[in-house]
C-alpha cells in the first residue's frame, strides 16, 4: 500500500516504477489487514493522517475505483462496570471525534445480543469507523500509476542497491533500474533494504498479528454489528458476510518473513471471543497472520535519510497503514517534490520532525511509544 500510494501520487509528474519481489502486488501485510477505518486508533500523528485520508477515502477521484471505498461499519470498545474509569478516560481523550458516544449496557446487548452481560458493562461506540475496501484502494492507486505510464515490476526482489553520481542503481535478479529517487516502502523489510543502500538503519521491529475466520451463528443476523473489541486490546471481532473476522489483537515480534499463524494465537484468540461471547467457535474456516512493523515510537517514518542524498523513507505504517495512506502518500510525494509539508497536515498539528528518519540519527533522541 505504501509503495503503491506515493507511485499514485508522484506519476503524473515523474518517471515512476515500483518494484515488488512478489508475484502478486499486496501479497504481505497489505492484503493481510482487518480493513478498518477508525479515528480512535494509534498516536496522534497516525490519528491525524487517517482522518486527513477520509475525504478521499469518501470521495475518490472520478476513474479511481468502480465501487465505493469505504462502507458502514461502527467500533464498538466495551469494558466491564470495574474498568468503567478507564472507559471515561478514553471517551475524554476522544470527545473531538465526530460519531463517538459513549453506550451502555442496555444498548450494548441491542447491538450486540451476544456478548456476555458480565463482559460488557459500557462502551465507547465510533459510529463513523467504516470497512475499507483494501483490494479497491491498492488497486486504484497501481491502475492509476499505469494510465500515467508509470510501472510495476513484479517477481522482482532488489537484491543490490548502488550508488553513481547523481543515480540510484537497482539490481534485481533480471533487471537493473536507474533513478535519483528511490523510495524505501518495503514494510517489514525496510531496514534491509536501506542496509542495501548504505543507510543507517530506523529500527523496524515487525510484530505478528493473527486473523481467524470463523462462520458466523446461522440465525443471527450480523450484518449490522459493529467491529467489537475489549478495552485492553486483547481481542476484536468484525462480521463479514456470514462470517467473523478474529483476532487475539497479538504483536510478537518477528523477522522479517512470509508470516504464518501460530497454533497457541490462534487457541488464545478463540478463549478469549468465547469467554467474552455467548458462542462456541466450533469450526476455523480460515487464519493468517500479517506483519505490523513499527518504529520506536510508533509514529510513520516519512522524509529523506539524513545521510544519503535521494533515498527517501516510506516505513513504520503499523497496524495504520491502509487507513491513513492517502494523506501519508500525499505527504511523501510533496516531501519528494521539494513542495515541504502539505498546508492542511501542517495545519493539522504535525511537524516533519515527528516523521523524519532524522529522528533516529546518531545524537537524536527518539521517544519511544
Ligand atoms: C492482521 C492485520 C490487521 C491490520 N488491520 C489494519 C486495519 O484495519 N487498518 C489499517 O489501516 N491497517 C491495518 N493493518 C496494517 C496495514 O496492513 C499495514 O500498515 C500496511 O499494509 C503496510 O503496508 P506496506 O506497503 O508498508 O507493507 P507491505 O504490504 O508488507 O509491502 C511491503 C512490500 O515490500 C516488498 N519487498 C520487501 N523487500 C523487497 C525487496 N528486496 N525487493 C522488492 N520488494 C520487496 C514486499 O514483498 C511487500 O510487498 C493491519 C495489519 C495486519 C497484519
Amino acid at each position: 500500500m505504501a509503495g503503491a500510494s506515493v507511485a499514485w501520487q508522484l506519476a503524473p509528474d515523474a518517471s515512476v516504477a515500483v518494484v515488488e519481489m512478489e508475484d502478486q502486488p499486496g501479497y504481505h501485510t497489505t492484503g493481510r489487514s482487518a480493513a478498518i477505518y477508525t479515528e480512535t486508533y494509534g498516536p496522534p500523528t497516525m490519528r491525524l493522517l487517517t482522518s486527513l485520508s477520509r475525504e478521499f477515502l469518501e470521495n475518490p477521484p472520478g476513474g479511481f475505483c468502480d465501487r465505493p471505498l469505504l462502507s458502514r461499519r461502527g467500533i464498538l470498545t466495551f469494558t466491564t462496570e470495574a474498568r468503567e474509569e478507564k472507559l471515561d478516560k478514553l471517551l475524554a481523550a476522544f470527545h473531538s471525534v465526530s460519531g463517538i458516544r459513549k453506550v451502555d449496557r442496555a444498548e450494548i446487548k441491542a447491538l450486540v445480543p451476544l456478548l456476555r452481560d458480565e463482559a460488557a458493562f459500557a462502551g465507547m461506540l465510533e459510529e463513523n469507523a467504516r470497512d475499507i475496501d483494501v483490494h479497491a484502494l491498492h488497486r486504484g492507486f497501481l491502475r492509476g500509476l499505469r494510465r500515467h505510464g508509470g510501472t510495476l515490476h513484479t517477481g522482482a526482489r532488489v537484491e543490490r542497491i548502488d550508488r553513481t553520481g547523481a543515480l540510484w542503481t537497482l539490481h534485481t535478479a533480471d533487471r537493473v533500474l536507474t533513478a535519483p529517487i528511490v523510495v524505501n516502502a518495503a514494510g517489514a523489510w525496510a531496514d534491509l533494504i536501506a542496509a542495501k543502500a548504505g543507510a543507517a538503519k530506523v529500527g523496524i521491529v515487525p510484530k505478528r498479528r493473527t486473523v481467524v475466520i470463523v462462520p458466523a451463528p446461522p440465525d443471527r443476523k450480523i450484518s449490522a454489528w459493529p467491529a467489537i473489541g475489549d478495552l485492553d486490546d486483547t481481542f476484536y471481532l468484525k462480521p463479514e458476510t456470514g462470517r467473523f473476522l478474529l483476532s487475539p489483537a497479538d504483536e510478537t515480534p518477528s523477522a522479517p518473513c512470509d508470516a504464518q499463524p501460530e497454533e497457541l494465537d490462534v487457541a488464545t484468540c478463540i478463549d478469549r471471543v468465547e469467554k467474552a461471547f455467548d458462542m462456541d467457535v466450533r469450526r476455523i474456516e480460515n487464519s493468517w497472520a500479517g506483519l505490523r512493523s513499527f518504529v520506536a515510537d510508533g509514529a510513520p517514518v516519512c522524509g529523506f535519510d539524513p545521510q544519503l542524498e535521494g533515498f527517501f523513507w516510506l516505513a513504520g505504517q503499523g497496524g495504520y497503514g491502509i487507513q491513513s495512506a492517502p494523506a501519508l502518500s500525499r505527504l511523501a510525494a510533496s516531501l519528494i517534490s521539494g513542495c515541504g509539508i502539505s498546508p492542511d497536515i501542517g495545519d493539522g498539528g504535525l511537524t516533519l520532525e515527528e516523521v523524519s528518519p532524522m529522528r533516529f540519527a546518531p545524537g537524536a533522541t527518539a521517544q519511544t511509544d
